[in-house]
């Protein structure tokens, strides 16, 4: 089987890759394993130290990585840039941290000594998403290989050169071979993986259907997984908000990555007394935003990553049209690329598929509260609970309410962004577990207990 990588900007295929065979996984595999030994045996600050060295080398081919991730899936050239910077960052913060993050926790238990020690499990198994090829696997493997474990991938199948790309990294930066390394794949065969039992663990990122599938098989074979699925994160404006800067950020936060992220904000809920003033704010912000080729310096908003997610977009504006939308459509129509003009639904209501299922894309439903009792009930009315962004002058107020949001994040006054520092995860059907922090480099490790009588 081919695994094509198609520029989604001028519709041309960048390059087509011959998927491997189950005997060449099988082997991949195996040599990741005989590389557990070696590399777990290491002392903790030895393997971070490695890390380090994957700083400069993102650093020092920056330009190289974030053209890939462009051609790719077409996420403009300045974010893909920043995305690399992100990728090296999380590296420096896991090489100066892991060492004391993974220390042996002394307990008082009266015995000899009782402690807690944190060992890798072996060969942890990724299943990533094309919306950011690099960091979303830098957030997932980065801790696991520093607690010891080793790392094998399956990555989307629209950016198979990422994720070859990624195995060089590590190569480059000097790492043991097999520490990390990528398998060219279906998802068919990914669940074979799991299913033959030859990974300790599994990580997925991606939509809610995916990560069911996945649950599910490693709940039957007992294996410690993590799901980050997806978001339809509410974005709560109070009527003592500052209007300005909360739609400056609700621009941002919706139509960063032409709004193809699962912590992007999706439902904009608005008191009614400052609905107006914020929608008339929100649309001077959408006039700026330049859409086109997603390689100028200057582009805002990029093609979509593949063809058919415009269908789901257009089916989504369909229903909100047929339940009385009328929504206003912002950039230059483009005679390229698989493209989905900026969307803004003023006066949505609840029962629109805008604002139940997770729409990847840019569109922006503005929805109105009557008091923020009312905006806390639509907050939590979806099946999703990642993050959540709260705006008002009033903080104490703002944290009361942060408290009845059903969300893994909340962000006051700002915009959810992971960050190596925070953990990072949903509840609800957003997913289970944590990434990032000392939280999601424990993810994947045998917390033991030994007790000295
Ligand atoms: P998927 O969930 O289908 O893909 C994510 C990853 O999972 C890919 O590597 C994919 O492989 C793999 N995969 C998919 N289904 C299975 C399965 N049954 N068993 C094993 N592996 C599987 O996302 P899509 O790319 O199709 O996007 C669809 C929607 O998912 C988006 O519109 C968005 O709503 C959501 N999504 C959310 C993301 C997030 O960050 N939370 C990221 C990406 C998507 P392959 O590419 O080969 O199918």
């Amino acid at each position: 089987m081919k695994i094509k990588s198609i520029n989604p900007y001028t519709e041309e295929v960048n390059w087509v890759y011959d998927s491997f065979s189950f005997a060449e996984c099988e082997a991949k595999i195996g040599k990741s394993r005989a590389a557990f030994s070696g590399w777990s045996s290491l002392p903790v600050e030895e393997r971070a130290k490695h890390f380090t060295r994957v700083s400069s080398v993102l650093r020092q081919n920056t330009e190289i990585y974030a053209e890939i991730i462009t051609k790719e899936m077409g996420k403009p050239i300045r974010q893909s840039r920043g995305e690399i910077e992100k990728c090296a960052w999380l590296c420096d913060y896991y090489a100066e941290n892991a060492a004391e993050f993974l220390k042996d926790e002394i307990v008082d238990t009266g015995a000899e000594k009782s402690y807690v020690t944190f060992e890798p499990l072996g060969v942890i198994f990724g299943i990533m998403p094309w919306n950011f090829p690099f960091w979303q696997v830098f957030r997932f493997a980065v801790p696991a290989i520093c607690a010891g474990n080793v790392c094998v991938i399956k990555h989307a199948s629209n950016v198979p050169r990422s994720a070859m790309e990624i195995e060089k990294v590590f190569i480059e930066a000097g790492f043991p071979e097999n520490v990390f390394s990528s398998l060219l794949i279906d998802a068919k065969t990914a669940r074979e993986i799991i299913e033959k039992e030859m990974v300790d663990g599994v990580s997925l990122t991606g939509s809610v259907g995916a990560g069911s599938e996945i649950g599910e098989l490693a709940g039957k074979l007992i294996k410690p997984v993590v799901l980050e699925l997806g978001g339809s994160d509410p974005f709560i404006v109070l009527e003592d908000a500052d209007i300005e800067r909360a739609a400056q950020v609700a621009v941002e936060s919706r139509f960063l990555n032409t709004g193809q992220s699962c912590i992007a904000a999706k439902r904009f809920i608005v008191i009614e007394d400052v609905v107006v003033d914020f929608i008339e704010a929100f649309e001077l912000e959408m006039q700026e935003l330049k859409i086109g080729n997603p390689m100028d310096e200057e582009t805002d908003i990029g093609p979509i990553a593949k063809k058919e997610f415009l269908d789901s977009l257009e089916k989504v504006l369909k229903d909100a049209k047929k339940k009385g939308a009328e929504p206003h459509i912002y950039g230059e129509e483009q005679s390229k690329g698989f493209f989905f003009r900026p969307t803004l639904i003023p006066a949505a209501s609840t029962d629109m598929k805008v604002c139940n299922v997770e729409v990847f894309g840019p569109i922006a439903p503005v929805i109105t509260a009557k008091d923020e009792d009312e905006a806390v009930k639509i907050a939590n009315s979806t099946e999703f609970g990642l993050g959540a962004e709260i705006w008002s002058r009033d903080l104490e107020r703002a944290q009361r309410l942060a408290k009845r949001i059903k969300s893994g994040f909340v962000a006051i006054n700002g915009m959810v962004k992971s960050d190596p520092r925070l953990p990072f995860g949903g509840v609800k059907k957003s997913g289970v577990g944590r990434e990032l922090s000392h939280y999601g480099l424990k993810e994947f490790v045998n917390i033991k207990t030994v007790v000295v009588n």
